[in-house]
């Protein structure tokens, strides 16, 4: 995981920086071209009165989060085309000189975005670069040193935490069973018990293969339409 810092644009900057709410479709790479901490890109771009904006900077140390990832940025030069509307930018910082700086701030950029193709449920199609848009050779540093090799780091960070992943997954799920089977066990409330022997009595609930009814379960669609249909056929003639 690498660790996002958030100094986010505020709102009454929004008209300027990211006027459109919209849903991302793709990540857009770029290097800054300059020789500046991820904060201080942050900052600056903040500060600046131009429509010129991006979501996260990153360099050696970390990210800098500047805009929320629900609006656009002005970015790829592409106007109010993909690029710029639906894009989440990242700036890779320290590509001026590049060195050893660089070579870090260019990792944690594919760490960053193997996080955020996961957390959008995206492949590694969804990683464009500001070139695409508009024809500039930004990335130029990463461009430069190839960009298939750029791919492959990401796609090596994905397989780097895809098993801390699935742990969390497993520990979820089980914490989810847990909290389910002790709803599942949970003695009825005084308020529904009525309700409950009533609905037992009519036949209209017939619970579990032992006869119980399970007051603290959820009802599925399916059993709830089970129900439903009971119902019907005691109305219809
Ligand atoms: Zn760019």
């Amino acid at each position: 995981m690498i660790e996002i810092v958030q100094n986010l644009c505020p709102a009454d900057r929004y008209p300027v920086k990211c006027p459109f709410v919209r849903t991302p479709t793709r990540l857009v790479i770029h290097n800054t071209a300059n020789d500046a901490s991820a904060e201080n890109e942050i900052s600056y771009m903040l500060r600046r009165p131009e429509e010129v904006s991006f979501h996260f900077a990153v360099d050696d140390r970390h990210a800098v989060q500047g805009l929320p990832l629900d609006r656009n940025a002005w970015a790829s030069g592409d106007g109010h085309g993909p690029g710029n509307l639906e894009g989440i930018h990242i700036e890779i910082c320290y590509s001026l000189s590049g060195g050893p700086r660089f070579d870090a701030a260019e990792q944690n950029a594919a760490k960053l975005a193997a996080q955020l193709l996961r957390q959008f449920g995206w492949g590694l199609d969804k990683v464009t670069k500001h070139q695409d848009y508009d024809g500039k050779t930004c990335p130029h540093r990463t461009l430069e040193r190839g960009w298939e090799r750029f791919l492959a780091m990401i796609q090596g960070e994905m397989a780097e935490e895809a098993p801390e992943e699935n742990r969390l997954r497993a520990l979820a799920r089980q914490e989810i069973q847990a909290v389910l089977g002790e709803m599942a066990l949970a003695p009825p409330a005084a308020w529904a018990q009525g309700a409950l022997e009533r609905c037992r009595a009519e036949g209209l609930l017939v619970g579990d293969e032992t006869g119980d009814l399970q007051p603290g379960r959820f009802v599925t669609r399916q059993e709830l339409a089970v129900v439903l249909v009971r119902l019907l056929e005691r109305w219809e003639p």
